[in-house]
């Protein structure tokens, strides 16, 4: 990644227009809002931004439109939100683009914010298209990117606009680049990666890069299923991906040449049913009956991985270990949440996590908090975990 990215926190932006891409692509149902998480992160550039008497143009896409205007995924619903958080005036523009949008921008004063409209109402926009963005650019005078989770797609708001303005990463996204960054190119070692979720195959990448920088890669969630199975083990009728065990198996052999140790699951929790409070018992890993499924992580497992996180300082986590969406199957991921976020608090571990079900175990496990960083990326997180450079981010090394 690049090293040249210079940061808006650097810059004398008073009276300047300042153009920032949000990523306000939040969840809402019948135009309420369900989650402010990515209204609060993007605060700490506004504030910023608004303290330093700048005028805020703001611009996000919402959903999936496909170049049409669609109610359902207007911005409008934000205004109120931003001015009662920021408790300042916010205007709004009906279109991005255009002859409202521009007197819209021009009237802006000192201390004042601009939202735009979705930016996918335009199929100008996921087409970077350069049109697009020179008609979005104008009459600004600073672009800040502060959607790193947008940043792995070459869209015109990310992408094409930093042909016509000087561009610049926003607060959060300096956050996000310094915790990824702290995980997997300088890390304080040793380090580990826990990798769980669903299925090796959307993580194969991931792995296989992760082999090359960490000292131990702990496997868990139904993925352990295919590696145990890759191993000679009878998984029942565990979710597997039976197509992926010569994948399994490279990647076993893989580790072994790069030294780093992978950690599969000694134990597991297992049921009849993928069903809430279903009947479950613990076995070893040896001992799965063939009408049972593996659905969590046993206690000497989680023992095992308590270990290693007290004999590690750097800790990468990507995927739930279990079922943790049904009761009692998310234990052991809330288990060793609460680890990690103790070594964390006694200064012991840094713990950097992503992911879009990631996220939301760690909120369950009620001590996300704690966690030197959860990224709320989803995409743009696995990319840059599989070693990918974003393209939204090479373009702002570039000015
Ligand atoms: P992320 O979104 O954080 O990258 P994934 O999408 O890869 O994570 O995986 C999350 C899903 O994996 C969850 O829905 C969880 O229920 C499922 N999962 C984890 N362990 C198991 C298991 N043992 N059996 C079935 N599903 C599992
Ligand atoms: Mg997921």
């Amino acid at each position: 990644m690049s090293n040249a990215i210079k940061s808006i926190v650097d810059e004398d932006v008073r009276e300047k227009v300042v153009l920032i891409r949000a990523d306000l692509n939040i969840p809402l149902s019948d135009g309420k809002i369900q989650d402010l998480t990515r209204v609060k992160r993007l605060l700490p550039t506004i504030k910023f931004l608004l303290n330093s008497g700048s005028k805020l143009v703001i611009c996000s896409h919402l959903g999936r439109p496909n170049g049409e205007y669609f109610e359902a995924y207007s911005l409008k619903p934000l205004v109120k939100v931003l001015s009662d958080i920021l408790k300042t005036k916010v205007n709004f523009s009906n279109s991005c683009i255009g002859h409202g949008a521009l007197e819209a921008k021009k009237n802006l004063q000192s201390g004042e914010i601009l939202l735009l409209e979705n930016l996918r109402f335009h199929k100008g926009e996921t087409e970077n298209n350069l049109e697009f963005a020179r008609n979005l650019s104008v009459s600004c005078d600073i672009f800040v990117n502060d959607a790193f989770s947008c940043s792995h797609r070459s869209h015109a708001s990310l992408h094409a606009i930093t042909n016509f303005l000087p561009s610049f990463s926003g607060i959060l996204l300096d956050q996000e680049i310094k915790a990824l960054t702290s995980v997997l190119k300088l890390p304080v070692k040793p380090v580990a990666a826990l990798v769980g979720g669903a299925k090796i195959s959307t993580k194969i990448n991931i792995i296989e890069f992760l082999i090359t920088k960490m000292d131990f890669i702990i496997i868990g969630g139904a993925m352990a299923n295919t590696f145990l199975l890759a191993m000679g083990y009878d998984v029942g009728k565990s979710m597997v991906e039976r197509d992926a065990i010569n994948l399994a198996k490279k990647i076993l052999d893989k580790s072994k040449k790069f030294n780093c140790q992978l950690i599969l699951p000694s134990d597991v929790v297992v049921s009849k049913y993928f069903e809430e409070n279903s009947d479950h018992k613990t076995v070893n890993v040896s001992n799965i009956s063939s009408d049972m499924m593996a659905l969590d992580i046993g206690p000497k497992t989680i023992e095992n991985i308590t270990a290693i996180f007290k004999n590690i300082k750097t800790l990468l986590w990507n995927g739930p270990l279990g079922a943790f969406e049904i009761n009692p199957f998310g234990k052991g991921t809330f288990a060793l949440a609460k680890v990690a976020a103790e070594l964390t608090i006694k200064d012991q571990l840094i713990t950097v996590a992503g992911g879009g079900d990631t996220a939301s175990a760690l909120n369950k496990s009620g001590v996300a908090e704690d966690f030197t960083y959860i990224s709320s990326a989803g995409g743009a997180f696995l990319e840059w975990l599989e070693g990918i450079e974003l393209p939204a981010i090479s373009v702002l090394g570039k000015n």
